[in-house]
């Protein structure tokens, strides 16, 4: 069904290189020492991977979503933690900004992002709401011809390197989630402090922090789209950053199948290698199957999101059913390796920490099982 063109096959054979050469030997030391992989960031940069769908007038490399899904695929095979930093930038950051901005704001907010020069965050989780992000409790006030920002957004992924965050507050709380605006903030700024950073299970190589706002001032015309379709432009970029996590829940079950598939032709038992054992060629045909079922889902919502058409519901079924397979294949993996899963010495045991966090953000398994039968039973009433 998917035959790939020869531009995304190339992309794909690029990425995976670079997979290989620079981000796989480097990953582990980077999650043992909480590294963030400055250096592996730079490395996408010049392969134009910052802004993988954003128009070449706008700073990126003006691909489509398949090539961004590809991409996000191969680099996070190599390191989750450089493929999260990436897709944050891309469809969390990039995304909005290339959708909403006016053509001003794009010239600061947009090319140098997209470029990679520089790193964008995307604000929305507060301490007490992540699924429930229409109960923001960040506020926005107008004092002239400035906003004032106050309250503490949660979890922000790039938080301690990004240079600009879009930020949602509630400009109108009467109006409830449709009285949330969008912001674009620049980073550092007066007003504006990180908390500490998350000590996390997996990913451990991206920093996550609070972004804690105190009277923070920022100019009027610092407002993505207009006041009001902040939520609307949140759910919007979510449906396409779900696209983007499940290319990086796909790496890390295809890194993992990988390894368990090497270990398993290697490892003997009762005289010969755990591979010719039906026990595990089971396990292997399960990994396989779930990864080209997630796989397959995951470039149909690519597919669909270039061609115009809506996506949510594939997004959202893409996004779960990779997040779960990466969660399952790497469990198995484990199990494949023995003790020896068990143990920072082999990769596995990272790959089961870092798929984790793919059944969390951008929507929780729950949330996207919310969405899809929402959509699914809006289209069939
Ligand atoms: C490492 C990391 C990085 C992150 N990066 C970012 C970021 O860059 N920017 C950002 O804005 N946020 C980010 N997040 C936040 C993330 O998106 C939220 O953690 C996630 O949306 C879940 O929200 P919560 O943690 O508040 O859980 P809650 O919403 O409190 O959910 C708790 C449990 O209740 C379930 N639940 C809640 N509501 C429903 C419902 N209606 N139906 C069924 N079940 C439900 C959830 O599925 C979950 O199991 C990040 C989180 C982590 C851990």
């Amino acid at each position: 069904m998917f035959q790939l063109s020869e531009t995304h096959e190339m992309l794909r054979k690029t990425c995976r290189d670079l997979a290989d050469k620079e981000l796989a030997p480097k990953a582990a030391h980077h999650d043992e020492k909480h590294l963030f992989p400055g250096e592996q960031v730079s490395k996408l940069r010049d392969l134009g991977l910052m802004g993988v769908a954003v128009s070449p007038e706008d700073g990126g490399s003006g691909l489509d979503n398949l090539a961004y899904a590809i991409a996000m695929e191969e680099i996070s095979r190599g390191c989750a933690s450089t493929g999260v930093v990436m897709s944050v930038n891309n469809s969390l950051y990039c995304d909005p900004v290339m959708r909403f901005a006016n053509a001003e704001q794009k010239k600061i907010w947009l090319e140098p992002f997209a470029s990679g020069q520089k790193l964008g965050c995307f604000a929305l989780s507060e301490p007490g709401n992540g699924s429930d992000a229409g109960a923001a409790r960040c506020i926005a006030e107008q004092d002239g011809d400035e906003w004032i920002l106050n309250g503490t957004k949660a979890w922000i992924t790039n938080g301690y390197e990004a240079d600009a965050a879009i930020v949602f507050a509630t400009t109108d709380r009467s109006m409830k989630h449709k009285g949330i605006s969008a912001f674009l903030v620049p980073m550092p700024t007066p007003g504006l402090s990180l908390g500490k950073k998350e000590d996390k299970l997996g990913i451990r190589a991206s920093s996550t922090c609070n972004l804690i706002f105190e009277d923070c001032r920022i100019p009027a015309e610092n407002m993505l789209g207009e006041p009001g379709m902040g939520f609307k432009i949140a759910m919007g970029t979510l449906d396409g950053g779900r696209i983007g996590i499940a290319g990086q829940a796909l790496g890390i079950a295809q890194a993992a199948f990988e390894a368990a598939v090497g270990y398993a032709k290697e490892r003997e038992a009762f005289g010969k290698p755990i591979s010719g054992l039906q026990a595990i060629q089971f396990k292997l045909a399960d990994m396989a199957t779930r990864i080209e079922s997630a796989r397959l889902l995951t470039w149909k919502a690519a597919c669909l999101k270039d061609s115009g058409a809506r996506y949510t519901k594939e997004a959202a079924m893409a996004k779960l059913v990779a997040s779960e397979a990466s969660t399952y294949v790497a469990h198995q993996a484990i199990q494949v390796f023995g003790g020896n899963g068990y143990v920072t010495e082999y990769p596995v045991e990272r790959y089961y920490r870092d798929a984790r966090i793919t059944e969390i953000y951008e929507g929780t398994s729950e949330i996207q099982r919310v969405v899809i039968a929402s959509q699914v039973l809006k289209s069939m009433s």
